[in-house]
């Protein structure tokens, strides 16, 4: 950017999708640099905007200075910038949010105004009988300035905008913007250290001797640490600085999130497969874009792999962001890179405080850290000179974002790798059919790891068909007589086992004895589920709960039946069948605390824990190696979710949760309960077969035309009134159609599909409908979208109605 523009392009964080100029005042000038925040007035506010560069000199257009440069430091180098308009352009979202959404939290200052009464107001209101709404502001204001919206919640009826601006005309009232928020700041710790010709002091306190003679051996030292030896310190140093003893530093300190120390651990050597895949692409580090797939069976050691090409980048001097799919998973790979590289290393995820998260945020963009590993939200994590982007488990659901600013973390690892330069990699054992079929297509390049570390084996996969346990009763329906007489066994020998069961909480489906209605959700059309450790039912869509001794909404009766198995049922089960078993359970109930994924990971590790059940949690890339079963109690929980993904998913889940089995010295054994035993997902499975899958898979798709073999949008319309909501949804589909018929030679290849009430049809008390944009060019459906939004665009600023655009949709229920 030219340091001397008097012009600079800035993204507002409002709800607007293009950036505006402004002009820099000659006094601000040398302060402004990309990826500053600056303060700007927009219509009657005053917003934060984000430096993208400078612009050119406008024509005839009137133009407002900006009012303030808030950083001292750029929050991202402008070299994100193209990124950020890629993102704003392809997912449709407004660029100050894209923006805003990618920062870390807590940096965001908002605005609020107060008002005050003034002389002439106090008159009018003695003498001039105001109307009545006037007078009750005024009153309240006699009192002290106050926050306009504290005034408008003391008079409870409306107050427009127009009645404020009238008291502000005729001098009664002051308004004044003020700020608010930005309340994440750098931590600042005072140190202090001798000063070498400090005078004698022989006339000293006791106390402040002491501080000096410890000074004398400690060397530098923090205030804070000080304080441990003499308790008085923070209040005497200040006196001793005065008086030319010592001087006193204010330094930045930085959070540290990672709770105990890591031994130090070195490069493991290489198998001949792994040595070929780290040549492979570390000849291509400098060499620009170009994207991986490494396809490495489970166990093959594709995190040493990783480590390796980091330790290369970092050679060359680049950086490396490592994706991880979630926190649990950040855990165990933030302690192999840290054992590795020590102090190199950032982590970023929505388990830190947004204190911590700031901290790693400015540590990574002063390029302190190289290496950043992180949740899909470290997409945005603000490295300059990046060499390689690795996206670990890239098959995982949980990189795509729903809510907010829908985006899928692995395909933007793609699109910054390529504006960057940069190599990336997207490694998984199960990789999706959206990247595989890019391999086939050339698009990307496959690196494969075929064999486990060590000469271990894959575990061998046992099929039990649950059919024909159909009418067994209580714990046997769900642990066959192979599975207990397995576990038995392995735990006989002193081996841990696995058991997963894709459904938290103890029953999944309530109904009532008598009147056979499911208990359901106030809000959502989906059934409750109990949970008995914390005695009620809950909604696992809003979050919705009610007593555990709620009785049926339409018989009133008390008697439950608790259909549907859950996690904490099959807990309680085990513990009465296996009283001599440490059991632990592994889902979102037991993990929401801090620090209790570590302390079940290191149960594990320590052989605290002999059986384990769990949900997808413990299906994604963890190594245990002492365990040696792996138990699937119902394989199919997935396998009819209406949804072309479904079966994709089932197959990840499946071959992944099986590949948790024998990663030690010890081979693993694996018993797949499933109802389905032919069906090709499952068989894939049970062969641990990547490429017979795929081959299935993709001709269904292409019969279909679904993607790979097509893009899709999907518009999703909610609201709190049910007409309104499917008359809007109904308005909308209209639109599309028009559209389409009006420009057919443009369109022909763009289908709608819709609209349709959604499969759920309510969450949280809004009535989902959607309209599916289906075609085989992405480009079309955005040219498609971009001319619907510019010819209707109140129907995506509506108050009641949200219409969300989902671009590439994972969650199409
Ligand atoms: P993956 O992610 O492919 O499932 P991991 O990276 O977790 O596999 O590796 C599995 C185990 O094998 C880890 O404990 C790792 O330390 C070990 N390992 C990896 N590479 C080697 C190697 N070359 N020699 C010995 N052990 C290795
Ligand atoms: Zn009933
Ligand atoms: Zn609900």
């Amino acid at each position: 950017m030219d340091p001397d523009s008097a012009y600079i392009e800035v993204a507002v964080a409002l709800p607007v999708y293009q950036t505006f100029t402004y002009s820099v005042p000659e006094l601000l000038r040398d302060l402004q640099r990309p990826g500053k925040r600056v303060l700007t007035p927009f219509g009657r506010r005053r917003v934060t905007g984000y430096i993208f560069g400078s612009s050119p000199p406008p024509e005839n257009k009137e133009i407002k200075p900006i009012l303030d440069i808030i950083d001292e430091q750029p929050l991202f180098p402008a070299t994100m910038v193209p990124f950020f308009n890629w993102i704003a352009d392809y997912y449709k979202y407004p660029i100050g949010e894209v923006v805003k959404n990618a920062l870390p939290g807590g940096l965001n200052i908002h605005e609020y105004s107060t008002l005050t009464i003034t002389d002439q107001g106090r008159r009018a209101l003695e003498h001039q009988q105001p109307p009545p709404v006037a007078q009750k502001i005024l009153k309240q204001l006699v009192g002290g300035a106050c926050r306009i919206s504290r005034v408008l919640k003391h008079i409870d009826q409306p107050v427009s905008g127009r009645l404020l601006h009238d008291l502000e005309q005729k001098g009664w009232v002051t308004r004044k913007w003020e700020l608010k928020g930005g309340s994440t700041k750098a931590r600042i710790e005072r140190y202090v250290r001798l000063n070498h010709s400090a005078p004698a002091a022989d006339d000293l306190s006791q106390a402040r001797r002491r501080i000096l003679d410890i000074l004398a051996i400690e060397g530098e030292m923090a205030v804070k640490a000080l304080k441990a030896f003499v308790p008085t310190a923070a209040a005497l140093i200040k006196s001793l600085e005065c008086a030319g003893y010592l001087t006193i530093d204010h330094r930045r300190v930085y959070r540290d999130p990672f709770g105990d120390s890591i031994k130090l651990d070195t490069a493991l050597r290489l198998n001949r497969e792994q040595q070929a895949v780290v040549a492979q692409v570390c000849k291509q580090l400098d060499k620009g874009y170009r994207p991986f797939v490494l396809n490495g069976i489970t166990g093959s050691g594709k995190t040493e792999v990783y480590m390796q090409i980091a330790a290369e980048a970092m050679k060359k001097g680049r950086s490396i962001l490592v994706l991880v799919p979630e926190i649990a998973l950040i855990t165990q790979t933030e302690r192999r890179f840290r054992a590795r590289f020590g102090e190199c290393v950032s982590v970023l995820h929505s388990g830190l405080s947004a204190g911590e998260r700031y901290d790693q945020w400015s540590r990574i963009r002063q390029g302190a850290t190289p290496i950043t590993i992180g949740a899909r939200s470290a997409i945005f994590a603000p490295h300059k000179d990046l060499g390689a982007i690795i996206v670990d488990e890239e098959h995982d659901p949980s990189y795509k974002q729903e809510g907010k600013l829908r985006y899928n973390a692995r395909d933007l690892a793609v699109v910054r790798a390529k504006q960057n330069n940069c190599i990336t990699i997207l490694g998984s054992a199960t990789p999706s059919i959206q990247s595989y079929h890019n391999v086939t297509t050339r698009k990307y390049v496959e690196l494969k790891l075929t064999r486990r570390v060590e000469q271990r084996q894959l575990p061998e996969i046992r099929l039990v068909d649950l059919r024909q346990v159909r009418d067994a009763r209580g714990l046997q329906r769900f642990i066959t007589p192979p599975l207990l007489s397995a576990m038995t066994e392995s735990l006989d020998r002193g081996e841990q086992v696995l058991l997963f069961l894709n459904r938290r909480g103890y029953a999944s489906f309530p109904v009532c004895s008598a009147c056979g209605q499911p208990m359901r959700c106030k809000h959502c059309d989906i059934s409750l589920t109990l949970h008995r450790r914390s005695n009620a039912y809950r909604c696992h869509y809003c979050g919705f709960s009610r007593a555990a001794t709620s009785h049926c909404d339409s018989c009133g009766s008390p008697k439950i039946r608790h259909l549907g198995l859950g996690t904490e049922k099959l807990e309680e089960m085990l513990t009465s069948r296996f009283s001599q078993a440490r059991i632990a359970r592994m889902d979102r109930d037991t993990t929401a605390r801090k620090g209790s994924i570590v302390r079940l990971l290191k149960g594990l590790k320590e052989k605290t824990i002999d059986i384990l059940i769990g949900t997808q949690m413990v299906a994604k890339g963890h190594d245990f190696p002492n365990i040696t079963l792996v138990g699937i109690i119902c394989a199919d929980l997935s396998l009819s979710f209406p949804d072309f993904r479904a079966g994709e998913r089932t197959f990840q889940l499946l071959a992944q949760v099986a590949g948790r089995a024998g990663r030690g010295d010890r081979p693993g054994q694996v018993i797949l309960q499933t109802y389905n035993p032919e069906h090709f997902c499952i068989t894939a499975a049970q062969s641990q077969d990547y490429a017979t899958y795929y081959q299935q898979e993709i001709i269904f798709r292409q019969a279909l035309a679904y993607p790979p073999f097509s893009r899709m949008i999907q518009l999703k319309i909610s609201g709190k009134d049910p007409h309104q909501a499917e008359q809007f949804a109904r308005g909308l589909g209209d639109d599309c159609q028009t559209l389409k018929a009006t420009y057919p030679a443009t369109y022909r290849r763009v289908d709608i599909m819709g609209p349709i009430e959604a499969t759920l049809t309510r969450i949280a008390g809004r009535y989902r409908w959607q309209i599916l944009l289906k075609s085989t060019q992405i480009s079309a459906l955005h040219r498609f979208i971009n001319q619907l939004m510019t010819a209707h665009h109140t129907r995506f600023t509506h108050r009641r109605i949200r219409v969300a655009i989902d671009v590439d949709p994972v969650f199409l229920m």
